[in-house]
């Protein structure tokens, strides 16, 4: 499949439902097999560097990935597989966790746009302001008119950061229940990932119906031009990777940075 009609798969168009119980979370796609993947997925993240080093120099520029998804979706995976050719200096990872009270006592977005990538930046939020239609909707944290309304504001807080030089890119990590359980029991039985369980991923687990209904529905209310979303099947994790490689390389090719003019003509130093 060309990387085009891939994304063309993968996006949810403006206005559109991404229609969660009718896509594969276990589909394989991006290449035929997972050794292709594989291959693909160092081309790709070789270009993610180069890309990244002519955005950080223009400095004109930056890209926020949005990353969503139940837990062990592989949010985590993504982060450290996807981005082994950006250079860490221009590049940052934040985690959004239950709001401390200070944050609490803001608006939702207060603690969100502090932490936007500046010009020449990539940011990568590990969760986001969708938490704050999606967790506290299912949890009942807030008031439907609250969580509603929020939709609005996000569009235009999106569009806004558009209109700065943000290109912004929303990926939803579409596991399968059972991938998930497959995924928790693994993270149990393996002493060196054990850390990363919390008892509230099965309290999230029972609610797994209602989640599913929240992304649906925030995905859809969100979903735009300039800030679309991306449902990648996040059960094989070689597909998984390779189809967020494919949107951050598209993402940056559509920002186009150019190097900088040199200073100077002068090739010899004397
Ligand atoms: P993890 O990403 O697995 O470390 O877990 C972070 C936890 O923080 C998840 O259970 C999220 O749902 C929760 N969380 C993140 N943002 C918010 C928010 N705005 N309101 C409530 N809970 C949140
Ligand atoms: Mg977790």
């Amino acid at each position: 499949m060309k990387p085009s009609t891939l994304l063309d798969e993968l996006r949810v168009r403006p206005g559109d439902a991404p229609g969660l119980d009718r896509r594969d979370p276990g589909a394989r796609l991006g290449a035929a097999d997972k050794p292709a993947g594989i291959e693909r997925l160092a081309e790709l993240v070789e270009q993610l560097g180069v890309l990244h080093n002519r955005l950080y120099a223009e400095a004109k520029h930056s890209v926020l990935l949005v990353l969503q998804g139940m837990d062990a979706a592989g949010k985590d995976g993504v982060i450290r597989s996807v981005f082994t050719g950006v250079n860490p200096q221009g590049c940052r990872v934040e985690s959004f966790k239950a709001p401390a009270p200070i944050e609490l006592a803001h608006d939702f977005l207060w603690r969100v746009h502090a932490l936007c990538p500046a010009d020449g930046e990539i940011a990568i939020f590990n969760r986001s302001h969708y938490e704050d239609v999606v967790v506290v909707r299912v949890r009942e944290l807030v008031d439907e008119k609250i969580w509603r309304r929020r939709y609005a504001h996000i569009r235009a807080f999106e569009a806004l950061l558009g209109d700065e030089g943000t290109r912004v890119v929303k990926v939803f990590l579409h596991e399968s229940k059972e991938g998930q359980r497959q995924r928790l029991q693994e993270r149990l039985d393996d002493p060196e990932k054990r850390w990363k369980f919390r008892a509230g991923d099965l309290d999230d687990r029972v609610l797994w119906d209602d989640f599913q209904a929240a992304y649906e529905d925030a995905i859809s209310a969100t979903s735009t031009e300039d800030a679309p979303w991306y449902v990648v099947p996040a059960d094989h994790n070689w597909s998984r990777n390779l189809c967020v490689a494919e949107i951050l390389v598209d993402a940056l090719e559509r920002l186009d940075p150019k190097l900088p003019e040199p200073v100077t003509d002068k090739v010899t130093i004397l």
